[in-house]
C-alpha cells in the first residue's frame, strides 16, 4: 500500500529520493500500473515525475525524443511521431488510459501483453536512463533498447529520461491479437528492418505473449536478413527453447504458437510489399 507520496522538482532529487527509499520506493508516472487492481508492481513510497519536465517530443534532424513521461495519447496526436508508433499507442482502447499512461512506464514494465515494446524494439529505439554517480552527480546513459529487454534488474533504480527513435526511414509494422480491444493480449508482435537495400537487412522481430514474457525471434531475423525466409502464408511452428506457451484466458498454447506464426508471416509479407517505397511503414 502507498504511504508516502514524494514529489521530485529536478532529476537529482528524484534520483536522491529513490536511492534514500531504496527498494519500497518507485517512481510514479501515469500511475496506470501502480495504482491498477492486481497491480503487478507493489511498494510502499512513489515518487511523482510530473514536475520533471519529462513529456516533450521533439524532433531535431532525423531523430525524434519522446519524453519518457509522454502520455499516449500525446503519441497519437503528435506530428513528430511516426505512424507506427500511434498505430501501437492505439492498442490501448481506453481513451482515458491513453491520457495517463505513459510511454517510459510502459517501457520499465515489460509486460508480457506489452503495447509498446515489440514496436520499440522493431524500431530499434535508442532508451535515455539516468542515474547518480558516487559523488551523486547526475550521469545519463544513451544504450539500444534490446539492451535494456531483459534485462530489468540492471536498470532497476535507473530513471527513463526519454525514448529516441532516429532510423526514419526504417519499416516498422505490428499486430496485436486479442479478443476485444479492452482485453489483454495474447499476441503482440512487430517486425522492423532496413529496406534502403532493396532487400530485408537489419531485421529485429520482438513478441509479447501472454504467459510467456517478452522476447526477440533471433532465428527468424537471421533468415529474413539472409533471404531465406520464404513463409508468405504458411503456419510457422516455432521451436524457441527457452519460450514455454501457456493456456490461459487469451487463448491456448496452440493459438498462442498459431497466431505467432501468422503473424510473423503477415508482418513479412507487408514487409516485402514495402520495399522500394521508402520511407516508414
Ligand atoms: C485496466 C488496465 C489494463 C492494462 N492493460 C495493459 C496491457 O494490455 N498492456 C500493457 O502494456 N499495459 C497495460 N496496462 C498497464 C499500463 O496502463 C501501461 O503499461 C502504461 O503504459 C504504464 O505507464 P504508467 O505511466 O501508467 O506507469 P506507472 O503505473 O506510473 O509505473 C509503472 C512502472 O514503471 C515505473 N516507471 C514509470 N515511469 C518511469 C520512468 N520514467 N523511469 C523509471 N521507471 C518508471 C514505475 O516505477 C513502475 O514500476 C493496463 C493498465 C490497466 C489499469
Amino acid at each position: 500500500m502507498i504511504s508516502t507520496f514524494l514529489q521530485a522538482s529536478s532529476l537529482e532529487e528524484a534520483l536522491r529520493q529513490k536511492a534514500e527509499y531504496g527498494s519500497s520506493s518507485m517512481f510514479i508516472a501515469g500511475g496506470t500500473e501502480i495504482n491498477r487492481l492486481r497491480t503487478s508492481v507493489h511498494c510502499s513510497t512513489v515518487i511523482s515525475l510530473k514536475k520533471l519536465g519529462l513529456n516533450q517530443i521533439v524532433k531535431s534532424g532525423t531523430s525524434c525524443t519522446i519524453g519518457s513521461c509522454s502520455t499516449f495519447q500525446s503519441l497519437v496526436e503528435s506530428a513528430e511521431i511516426p505512424a507506427y508508433l500511434k498505430e501501437s499507442a492505439r492498442y490501448c482502447g481506453s481513451l482515458q488510459r491513453r491520457n495517463m499512461a505513459t510511454i517510459g512506464g510502459n517501457v520499465v514494465l515489460q509486460r508480457d501483453d506489452s503495447y509498446l515494446m515489440p514496436t520499440l524494439v522493431a524500431a530499434k529505439a535508442r532508451l535515455l536512463l539516468a542515474n547518480l554517480d558516487q559523488d551523486g552527480a547526475l550521469c545519463e546513459e544513451n544504450i539500444p533498447i534490446r539492451e535494456y529487454l531483459g534485462s530489468k534488474e540492471h536498470f532497476v533504480d535507473s530513471l527513463l529520461l526519454a525514448v529516441i527513435l532516429n532510423k526514419p526511414t526504417r519499416f516498422v509494422s505490428s499486430l496485436r491479437f486479442a479478443r476485444t480491444v479492452q482485453s489483454p493480449a495474447a499476441v503482440t508482435l512487430a517486425l522492423g528492418a532496413d529496406l534502403s537495400s532493396g532487400s530485408a537487412h537489419d531485421v529485429r522481430i520482438c513478441a509479447a505473449v501472454k504467459g510467456s514474457g517478452l522476447f526477440r525471434l533471433p532465428e527468424q531475423e537471421e533468415a529474413i536478413s539472409n533471404g531465406t525466409y520464404e513463409a508468405l502464408d504458411k503456419e510457422l511452428t516455432f521451436s524457441i527453447p527457452s519460450v514455454q506457451f501457456v493456456d490461459d484466458a487469451t487463448g491456448s498454447q496452440r493459438y498462442k504458437r498459431y497466431m505467432l506464426g501468422t503473424g510473423l508471416a503477415m508482418l513479412f509479407r507487408l514487409c516485402v510489399e514495402s520495399i522500394g517505397k521508402g520511407g516508414a511503414s
